[in-house]
C-alpha cells in the first residue's frame, strides 16, 4: 500500500532534488514565495500542458489566451474587485495572532457553511484562535484589500495606479469581443488561460498551497442561458476527470457543493475539486473552484465601458469613480451576443472552471510520492503519471569502460530530440536507479556488456522495477509507446 505523504518529505525531497526552493533563499527567504528548480520547472510545465491538452487542444470549443498581467484600472472597477476583493480579517487578543475570519473554526463543530463573501458583522464569540487556542477572544474584524498595487509611468494624478491581476479572468472578459470579431468560433465556446495571479493573501500556509505570487489555469466557457446547468455538469465532470486521469487516486479527490448562502452573490452554483492533502486542519482543501457565473461579468464590462465616458470628461482616480448604471438597452451592447441563426440577442452565460497550477502540483506530488522497503533499504519513489514526469528516462553505461559509454551517449543523443532524458555514468548503477525512483522517472535504460554483442539494452521500469531487453533501433518506438506520447 502506498505510504502518505506527509508535507514535511514532501518539502525536504522538493529541495534535496531540486523540485522547489524558497525564494531569495540566499537572503534569508521572502515569505510565501517559490522557486522551481530543474525537476520543479519541467514538472510544473508538464502540469500546463496536460490542463491546456485538455481544455484547449482537444477540443474544437475552446480557444487559448496569454493576456498582459497589467490591465487598465477599469477592469478592476467593473469586477467588483477594486470594492470588494478584501477579507475580513480579526486579531487574537491572547496572543496577537492575525487570522481570516473564515478560516477560523468554532469550537464545537458545526455543519453551518462558511460565508464565502466578506461580512461586516461577524459572531466570532464561539471561534478558536488557530495559534494559542482562545475561544472568543477576537478584536473587532478589518476588510484586508488583497491586491497589490503598482504605478505605471509618473502616475502624477493617480489615474495609472494599477493593480497586479488577482485572476487571470478578467483578461479573458475584457477579450471577449476581440475574440469573437477575430475567429470563427459561435457561442458556446471557452477561451482558456495559463498566468500568474497575485493576491496579498493574510495568511499563507502549506508551502506552495497558498502563496501571494501563484499561477492559475482558468477557462470561461460562454453559453446561452438556459444551458448554462448543463454545460455546469459537463466542466464539473470533466475537470474531475482530469485530475483522476493523471493518476490522483480516486480516494483523494471529491466535490464539495457551495451552499447557497456560501455562493458569490453573481453566482447560481459553485463547486470546488477538492483534495485530501496531508496538512491543514480538515485535510480536505480546494484544488479548483468550477462557477456558473451567470451573465454578471460581461453585464459589469458593459457598465465599466459606459463608466468611461464619465472618466474621459473629469479625469481622476478611476478606483473611486462611480460605476455607471446599466442600460436599458443592454442586450444591444458591445458584449451582448448576437445569434445569426436563431435571431436572438442575449448575453452569455459563463461557466468557469479555475485551477490553480501550483496547488495542483503539489497534489500531484503528494499523491504520486511513495516509500517502500527493498532488500531492507527504503526506496523512494514519486510515482508520477508518464505525461507529468519530469524526465520521461534515464541512460546509463553499466560501467564506465569498454564501449558501453559512447553506446549510452549515442542512445541519449538520439531520445533527447524527442523526450526530456538524462545521462548519468557516476556511482554504482543501483544508486542512479534510486536517484531516478526519487525524480519519478518512468524509464531507466542501461547500456551492459551484452550490449556490444546483440544491440540490445536493459529497460528498467520505475514502479515495478521489472527489466526487458529492447534492441536498440526499438528503444524509442519502446519508450514512446508506454509514456503514451
Ligand atoms: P480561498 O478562498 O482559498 O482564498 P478562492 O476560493 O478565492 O480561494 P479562487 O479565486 O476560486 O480561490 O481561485 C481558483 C484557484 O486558484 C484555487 O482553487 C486555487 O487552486 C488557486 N489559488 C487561489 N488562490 C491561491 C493562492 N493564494 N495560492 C495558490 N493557489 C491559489
Amino acid at each position: 500500500m502506498a505510504k502518505l505523504a506527509r508535507l514535511d518529505d514532501i518539502v525536504s525531497l522538493c529541495k534535496r532534488r531540486g523540485f522547489i526552493y524558497q525564494s531569495s533563499e540566499i537572503y534569508g527567504g521572502l515569505a510565501s514565495c517559490y522557486d522551481y528548480g530543474p525537476l520543479g520547472a519541467e514538472l510544473k510545465r508538464n502540469v500546463r500542458n496536460a490542463w491546456w491538452k485538455h481544455v484547449v487542444q482537444m477540443r474544437e470549443d475552446v480557444v487559448g489566451l496569454d493576456c498582459s498581467i497589467l490591465m487598465h484600472p477599469m477592469v478592476w472597477k467593473a469586477s467588483g474587485h477594486a470594492d470588494k476583493f478584501a477579507d475580513l480579517v480579526t486579531v487574537c487578543k491572547k496572543c496577537g495572532t492575525r487570522s481570516r475570519v473564515d478560516h477560523l473554526q468554532d469550537s464545537k463543530p458545526s455543519n453551518a457553511p462558511v460565508p464565502a463573501e466578506p461580512q461586516q458583522s461577524q459572531d466570532l464569540s464561539g471561534k478558536v484562535c488557530p495559534a494559542c487556542g482562545a475561544v472568543g477572544q477576537f478584536g473587532q474584524p478589518m476588510a484586508f484589500k488583497l491586491m497589490f498595487e503598482t504605478q505605471m509611468g509618473a502616475n502624477v494624478d493617480d489615474t495609472m495606479t494599477l493593480f497586479l491581476r488577482p485572476e487571470t479572468a478578467q483578461g479573458i472578459f475584457a477579450n471577449f469581443r476581440n475574440v469573437l470579431d477575430s475567429t470563427r468560433i459561435k457561442v458556446p465556446f471557452g477561451i482558456a488561460q495559463i498566468g500568474k495571479s497575485f493576491r496579498n493573501e493574510v495568511t499563507t500556509k502549506a508551502f506552495i498551497f497558498r502563496t501571494r505570487e501563484f499561477e492559475q489555469a482558468e477557462l470561461e466557457f460562454f453559453c446561452k442561458p438556459g444551458t448554462d446547468e448543463s454545460w455546469f455538469e459537463h466542466w464539473k465532470q470533466q475537470r474531475f476527470n482530469w485530475y483522476l486521469e493523471y493518476g490522483i487516486k480516486k480516494e483523494n479527490l471529491r466535490f464539495r457543493e457551495h451552499e447557497k448562502d456560501e455562493l458569490a452573490h453573481y453566482a447560481k452554483a459553485c463547486v470546488d475539486v477538492e483534495y485530501k492533502f496531508p496538512f491543514g486542519s480538515g485535510d480536505w482543501q480546494e484544488l479548483e473552484g468550477i462557477a456558473n457565473r451567470t451573465d454578471y461579468d460581461l453585464r459589469q464590462h458593459q457598465r465599466g465601458i459606459r463608466t468611461m465616458n464619465d472618466w474621459y470628461e473629469n479625469k481622476g482616480d478611476l478606483t473611486k469613480i462611480a460605476l455607471r448604471q446599466e442600460s436599458e438597452d443592454y442586450l444591444k451592447g458591445p458584449l451582448a451576443y448576437f445569434d445569426e441563426e436563431t435571431r436572438e440577442r442575449y448575453v452569455p452565460y459563463v461557466i468557469e472552471p479555475s485551477a490553480g497550477i501550483d496547488r495542483s502540483t503539489l497534489a500531484f506530488l503528494v499523491d504520486a510520492y511513495d516509500e517502500e522497503q527493498v532488500n531492507n533499504e527504503q526506496r523512494n519513489l514519486l510515482r508520477f503519471h508518464p505525461a507529468l514526469a519530469p524526465v520521461k528516462a534515464g541512460v546509463f553505461p553499466l560501467v564506465k569502460k569498454d564501449g558501453m559509454p559512447e553506446i549510452a551517449m549515442n542512445i541519449y543523443n538520439d531520445l533527447k530530440k524527442y523526450f526530456t532524458v538524462f545521462y548519468d555514468e557516476k556511482a554504482a548503477v543501483g544508486r542512479r536507479y534510486r536517484r531516478q525512483d526519487e525524480a519519478g522517472t518512468p524509464y531507466c535504460i542501461t547500456v551492459d556488456g551484452q550490449s556490444r554483442e546483440d544491440n540490445t539494452v536493459t529497460v528498467r521500469e520505475r514502479d515495478s522495477m521489472e527489466q526487458t531487453r529492447v534492441h536498440i533501433d526499438q528503444v524509442k518506438t519502446y519508450l514512446r509507446e508506454k509514456l503514451d506520447l
